[in-house]
């Protein structure tokens, strides 16, 4: 165990500070942030608990680096794996990183991200964009390069790098590893996700109908979704931030879509219709580029290299599984480091990554296609009542009990 150490690419950034105020930011500044990186962070955490030594590596140049666009994350079936894999700690705080950490709400359980080395600022690790990766000549460790030409050395490489990740096509070359575009001449969609901020009163009206997200479907083909997404003040709803996660058919060949977005809106009902109309005319809706990739069996280089989270199957987010997956690899991968760290009887690394690979494939590789087929199904008024997610529960808890029956 002393000489096995874990090295992550992919390891994200500490929570945003507080927003500035509206009227302080200027046009460019980004009005919500993304929280990247939860796979790494996460498996940073559940290896520290079982006391591996890993290093984490993150692509940003600083912890102060934000990007622009911020979504909600809801957690389903992985919450028994999330407590199992988290210090106990921390999972006793996890319900602090609720976008509205005032909302009663025990069947809601959440992710609080942290540093995984020190629980503080990490300043050591970022600005470390990976390049490419090579076994050593005996296969017993695997080396890291990065874009400033530092190398770093370890047991064994996780890529949790995300929907485009590099790792993943550092080990299947381009054509195997690329993310296919979720919209496509042939089928064209666009994807909307912006973070909006209201007036009091029209804050509280678009909480009415559920305190923590809703969505309609509408028969032209079209997805309108609705959710508060930070609460930075419980008593001020003028504080509060929405996301608006709005699809629709249609070919994305321009940037800002707030005028289509007010034709919807003419469309709709409350809240929905609101929504959408008290939106300034100066607020840029953007399109975004959604991908997925399918899973598929690979050579894992004797179990030095492999993947976890988005890098191993970045899906379309319309049944909301991502981070249940991301938590169940790492739930997962644990599991088989530590059979094959087990003290005189562990089991070859190529055997447990072999197996965790497998199991990430078969596991993931089903959602990433229901996800898709959700995605369509939900476009297709016609099909809406034949979709997934009518059929199939969001909460299949067997998943996770396969996971730790295993462990
Ligand atoms: C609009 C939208 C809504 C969603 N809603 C939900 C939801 O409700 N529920 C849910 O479960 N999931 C949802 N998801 C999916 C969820 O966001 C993802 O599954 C999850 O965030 C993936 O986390 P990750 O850590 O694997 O990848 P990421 O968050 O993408 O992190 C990858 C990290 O790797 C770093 N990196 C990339 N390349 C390199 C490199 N070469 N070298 C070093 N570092 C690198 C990146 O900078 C980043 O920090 C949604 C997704 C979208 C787009």
């Amino acid at each position: 165990m002393a000489d096995f150490h874990v090295l992550i690419v992919g390891a994200g950034r500490l929570p945003p500070p507080p927003l500035a105020p509206k009227s302080m930011l200027s046009a460019n500044t980004p009005q919500s942030y993304k929280r990247y990186g939860i796979t790494g962070l996460l498996l940073a955490q559940a290896l520290k608990k079982a006391n591996i030594t890993y290093t984490l590596f993150e692509a940003e140049v600083s912890a102060e680096a934000y990007r622009p666009r911020q979504w909600g994350l809801s957690i389903h079936w992985s919450t028994p794996l999330l407590k199992r894999i988290l210090p106990e700690d921390l999972w006793e705080r996890v319900h602090e990183a609720q976008c509205d950490p005032f909302y009663q709400n025990p069947e809601v359980e959440n992710l609080n991200i942290y540093d995984g080395t020190t629980g503080q600022k990490m300043n050591h690790m970022y600005n470390k964009k990976l390049t490419s990766i090579a076994p050593s000549e005996d296969g017993k460790t695997v080396t890291a390069t990065f874009e400033d030409g530092s190398s770093y050395t370890g047991s064994i490489l996780v890529g949790a790098d995300g929907t485009n990740s590099k790792v993943r096509h550092l080990l299947l070359g381009e054509e195997k590893a690329i993310a296919q575009p979720a919209s496509t001449p042939e089928k064209p969609f666009v994807f909307t996700n912006s973070t909006v901020q209201y007036k009091a009163e029209q804050a509280l009206f678009l909480r009415q109908l559920h305190p923590t997200f809703y969505m309609c479907l509408h028969p032209e083909g079209g997805l309108f979704w609705v959710s508060p997404q930070d609460v930075p003040d419980q008593n001020d709803p003028s504080t509060w931030k929405f996301q608006l996660f709005m699809n629709w058919r249609g070919t994305t060949d321009r940037r800002n879509v707030l005028p289509e977005l007010k034709v919807w809106a003419s469309k709709l009902v409350d809240p929905w219709k609101s929504a959408i109309e008290w939106l300034s005319d100066d607020e840029v809706i953007e399109t975004q580029k959604i991908a997925y990739w399918y899973p598929i069996e690979r050579d894992n280089w004797g179990g030095r290299v492999t993947l976890a989270g988005d890098a191993a199957h970045p899906m379309v987010p319309f049944r909301g599984q991502g981070l249940s997956h991301c938590i169940a690899d790492v739930t997962s991968l644990l599991a088989q480091l530590q059979a094959h760290l087990q003290d005189n009887s562990g089991m070859p690394l190529a055997a447990v990554i072999n197996e965790y690979d497998a199991e990430v494939v078969a596991r993931a590789g089903d959602e990433v296609k229901t996800s898709l087929q959700t995605m369509e199904f939900l476009m297709t008024w016609e099909l809406v009542e034949q979709s997934p997610s009518f059929k199939r529960s969001a909460d299949p808890n067997e998943a996770a009990m396969k996971i730790i029956g295993k462990a």
